[in-house]
């Protein structure tokens, strides 16, 4: 799952503007409340039998997974890890019998980055031994450089000054410490029935007017466009005194647990900016080879060393480290890779027709992306084995499609749909809703695909187990998926809640129109411990939740496959 600093995760959709919303069509029976949904397929009870038999006594989800995540390791988008990943999920999918698996190239993305040696420790007054990480795309330092260690933490312009011809050469820790609290929390838990009965009852998103919709008053815009420019003036100031290495700490978690995410770029402001989203817009990632150049090697320290570092430097203490990082860039190919592959429809008229299922196959790189996400990576896998080893025939094709770029911006799945289904050119985003200004109207160009697609479901929130659907405001396909959740009511998955849900690749699909879904999932340590963190690791996945969401996914596909219609879209008014 995606997660951004200054850029809200919540669905396209509940951002879109007056006059350009998403409905509901259908072609079959009415409900008293105007909406439409066709007539719904239900496979006859031996089939669930079969397929929940399957998936709990043949499961591979976690043979997957362990594949995936010890074996192969942390998939950064670009990397040969990642690659790697694509091809070994393109071949076990072709061992299992599926067809056409393959890899489909997006891009340019950008370059590859793998770790190839890394140490920290503080050396001197005596040694600290530490838990740190190199942020993704961290260029290399000039091998083991031991320097002193100093505090950067500017509050005002004027600030600026006093560093000034002070930092040079320098490793710099980039804020004061971040006090932690006592743990009085479980770091785990399950949805509570309250939960979801809150979540089933919630309305319509596109009857609702969120606060996120009211426009950004100009000072919030200009408090946020503020942040956003503060953080690249202090990496450029950096940049121009030639600091040697940046620290920063764990932005959460503790007792080890570290959140580490890419490098940060120092950026280049022109003078009186007055669009936030054009300026994010130029920024260099770190993944472009033009940003090795505005990058000081970089890395995250878990909290409690970076305050105890941070504590002796205001006691007056002198600090020096050793630090050693070394990271290989690849260049060779700057195109990234989505894996998919198909059990063929057997229906001579409905065979031309998709019902596909994913999640993203890149991940971070600190652990090695089990939660996030290998975990839906395996589970659209084994849902996929699950129907094609009991030999069901589905009408339609079925496609499991395995993205990457999905934690640089869900680039892997929104470059398939563009290529693949269509594109909203003008699309509306937050970032881009300035005040005062009217945008240009939202188009949607659609490919002849775009009639082809009946569903996308999408698995990214974790190992916890499904506990309904997100339906992103598509009424009329919410007694449809009521009626599939019925045979696993015993398993904890009841709710469908009309509600939006953001941060991944089902966005990709319900932005120009097309029915794509995420699962409501308990969220097992997702937040607290996993997500994006150097504990997302095989041992923090639960693997009779992971066998639950493969069965379910497996019976929403398949069933999907055997409608006489499409799922009802939301469609353009
Ligand atoms: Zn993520």
């Amino acid at each position: 799952m995606l997660k951004r600093k200054f850029l809200s995760v919540f669905a396209l959709s509940a951002v879109l503007l007056p006059g350009f919303t998403f409905a509901q069509t259908g072609s079959s029976t009415a409900s008293a409340t105007g909406s439409v949904a066709p007539a719904t397929y239900q496979a006859p009870k031996e089939i669930i039998d079969r397929i929940k038999e399957e998936g709990s006594k043949n499961s591979q989800v976690m043979q997957t997974l362990s594949y995936l995540t010890d074996v192969i390791g942390a998939r950064l988008t670009g990397s040969p890890a990642l690659k790697r990943a694509n091809e070994w999920t393109r071949d076990t999918m072709t061992k299992w019998g599926m067809q056409n698996a393959k890899l489909e190239a997006w891009g340019p993305f950008g370059r590859g980055w793998t770790l190839k040696n890394f140490d920290a420790q503080v050396v001197a007054p005596y040694n600290i031994p530490l838990i740190a990480y190199p942020k993704a795309w961290s260029p290399s330092t000039r091998g083991a450089l031991t320097a002193d260690v100093v505090l950067f933490n500017p509050k005002t312009d004027a600030d600026y000054e006093k560093y000034k011809g002070k930092l040079k050469d320098k490793i710099v820790l980039m804020s004061d410490a971040r006090p932690l609290k006592v743990e009085d929390k479980p770091l785990s838990a399950r949805m509570t029935d309250e939960e979801l009965t809150k979540m089933a009852g919630a309305p319509d998103p596109a009857s609702v007017q969120r606060p996120q919709q009211a426009a950004a008053t100009p000072e919030q815009m200009q408090q946020r466009m503020q942040s956003f420019v503060q953080g690249a003036k202090r990496a450029s100031f950096l940049m121009q005194e030639g600091a040697s290495v940046l620290i920063d700490v764990s932005r959460g978690g503790s007792g080890g647990t570290i959140f580490v995410q890419g490098a940060t770029v120092s950026q280049t402001i022109p003078a009186n900016v007055t669009d936030f989203a054009a300026l994010r817009r130029s920024f260099v990632q770190p993944q472009q080879k033009e940003a090795e150049a505005k990058m000081i090697p970089q890395m995250t320290l878990a909290a409690e060393h970076y305050n105890r570092l941070v504590r002796m430097l205001n006691q007056g203490e002198n600090l020096k480290m050793t630090v050693n990082i070394q990271a290989e860039y690849s260049d060779a190919d700057p195109m990234a890779y989505n894996t998919v592959a198909e059990i063929p429809g057997s229906d001579p008229k409905l065979k031309d027709e998709v019902v596909m299922l994913g999640g993203h196959m890149d991940s971070w790189h600190a652990g090695t992306g089990a939660t996030d996400n290998a975990a839906g990576v395996s589970v659209a896998m084994e849902a996929a084995r699950i129907i094609q080893s009991l030999g069901l025939k589905p009408r339609r094709t079925i496609r499991v499609a395995l993205w990457s770029g999905e934690e640089q911006g869900l680039f892997g799945s929104s470059n398939y749909v563009t290529q693949h289904f269509g594109e909203m050119q003008n699309a509306p985003t937050r970032a881009t809703a300035a005040p005062g200004t009217t945008p240009t109207p939202p188009t949607l160009t659609k490919k002849p695909d775009y009639e082809k697609l009946s569903a996308y479901y999408n698995l990214d929130n974790g190992t916890g187990k499904i506990r309904g659907v997100y339906m992103q405001g598509n009424s009329a396909a919410a007694p449809i998926f009521r009626t599939w959740l019925e045979p696993f009511k015993d398993m904890g998955a009841t709710t469908i809640t009309l509600s939006n849900t953001g941060g991944t690749d089902h966005q990709s699909f319900d932005k120009i129109g097309l029915p794509g879904f995420q699962f409501i999932q308990d969220g097992i340590e997702y937040d607290t411990r996993t997500h994006h963190s150097n504990q997302d690791v095989f041992d923090r996945i639960q693997s009779d939740d992971m066998k639950q969401a493969a069965t379910i996914m497996a019976a929403f596909v398949y069933q999907t496959s055997m409608m006489d219609e499409k799922i009802p879209r939301k469609t353009i008014k």
